[in-house]
């Protein structure tokens, strides 16, 4: 019987006739053909006033704490429930971290609890867009607006989906990316920084140069080549952007093909959330998906183990998400507040389970996921 995994890498198109490509036009370090092409596309396509592809999304979110002048003290505002880069990429510079609980529709973090977790340190608000679906922007940039802080998307898994018709990354001051290979559209690694500021546009070329002047050299407006700030290493090659490039191409392509799935999935199993046995995900009016993830919430953690294993039997592989970052290990010593309860994080932390959907699955592989679910419930 074949396996069926939680997700396989693809390609779409021209992948790799574009690397092939890159590789003849003699220049495979970074800021070449493709990546320009990836970043001018982004820009067109989200509407913000710069891209930069960077090598990950920790690595946009690396510079968007540099860019927001992070220091030891600063206080963060984060949800718990998402990935270690949300919060790693800001305690790297010092900062402490004010996790807040999630909506229990969307998982995204309660715009709600946001206020009250300001302080005369907080810096920054860093909500991301689970599965794809977003956060409540208007009331998150309110409420930055309000207390003069800087917001930053975490859209690693927001890439080509919407809050009320406007692109998520392009929302905020600052919005992430990532093309990491369980992400919709893949370059392996790789991620992209995109600015709502225009000033700080030159101020984030050196920090994804290694701190240096060298675009600013390369346009003649500098007679030295030298470093001037902090920086790293945050740029792709362009073997990557060329791998890339193809993926973009078919962009619509490749999100029609997801939220297709995620529409079979969630038509198969109205059933089962109507006899009470499982909860699937909500979409909110304002939010223009993209498929990124399916996932379903059980009744209890016992549940879901049972359910992992009774489909692992039959080859189909399935994966819960998340261990709460204010409860790990190293999450406890850079909270502001170490003996949090954020109970529906913890909750679903424990009870949610996402079910395989990459691009090349077809009907009889999603049917065979779908009838493992009804028997479970069903024998
Ligand atoms: C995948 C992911 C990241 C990390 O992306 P990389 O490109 O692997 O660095 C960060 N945040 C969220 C919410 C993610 O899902």
């Amino acid at each position: 019987m074949e396996t069926i995994p939680f997700n396989k890498p693809f390609i779409v198109g021209r992948e790799l006739e574009y690397i092939e490509d890159a590789v003849r036009r003699g220049h495979i370090a970074g800021d070449g053909y493709y990546t320009r092409l990836c970043q001018e596309w982004m820009q067109a396509e989200y509407q913000v006033p710069r891209v930069f592809l960077t090598t990950s999304c920790t690595s946009a979110l690396e510079m968007s704490a540099l860019l927001c002048g992070i220091q030891p003290g600063d206080e963060i505002i984060l949800p718990s429930f998402t990935y270690v880069s949300t919060a790693s990429a800001f305690t790297q510079f010092g900062a402490r971290l004010q996790f807040v609980d999630i909506r229990e529709d969307t998982l995204n973090l309660d715009e709600s609890l946001v206020e009250e977790a300001i302080t005369d340190q907080t810096r920054a608000i860093v909500p991301a867009h689970y599965g794809g679906v977003s956060a409540e922007m208007d009331a998150i940039l309110a409420v930055a607006g309000r207390h003069k802080l800087h917001v930053i998307e975490d859209a690693a898994q927001g890439v080509h989906a919407s809050w009320k018709g406007k692109s998520l990354g392009s929302l905020g001051d600052l919005g992430t990316f990532s093309f990491h290979e369980t992400k919709n559209y893949i370059s392996g690694e790789g991620g992209a920084l995109l600015l709502n500021r225009e000033e700080w546009i030159e101020r984030a070329e050196t920090i994804r140069d290694k701190g240096t002047n060298r675009a600013e050299f390369f346009r003649g407006e500098t007679d030295f080549y030298t470093w001037i700030a902090q920086g790293s290493s945050y740029l792709p090659s362009e073997l990557v952007a060329a791998f890339l490039y193809a993926q973009l191409e078919n962009a619509d392509r490749i999100t029609a093909k997801r939220v297709y799935l995620h529409q079979r999935y969630m038509d198969a199993l109205a059933p089962l959330e109507g006899q009470g046995n499982l909860r699937r995900p909500v979409i909110p009016e304002a939010c223009g998906h993209n498929g990124h993830l399916f996932y379903i919430l059980l009744d209890s953690l016992q549940t879901r183990t049972r359910l992992v294993e009774f489909l692992r039997a039959q080859g189909i592989q399935t994966v819960f998400h998340y261990i709460p970052l204010h409860s790990s290990p190293m999450g406890r010593k850079v909270s502001a507040n170490p003996d949090l309860y954020l109970p529906v994080t913890d909750h679903v932390s424990k009870c949610l389970l996402r079910l395989p959907t990459w691009y090349e699955m077809d009907d009889d592989q999603q049917q065979r996921v779908i009838d493992g679910i009804f028997k479970y419930f069903t024998s």
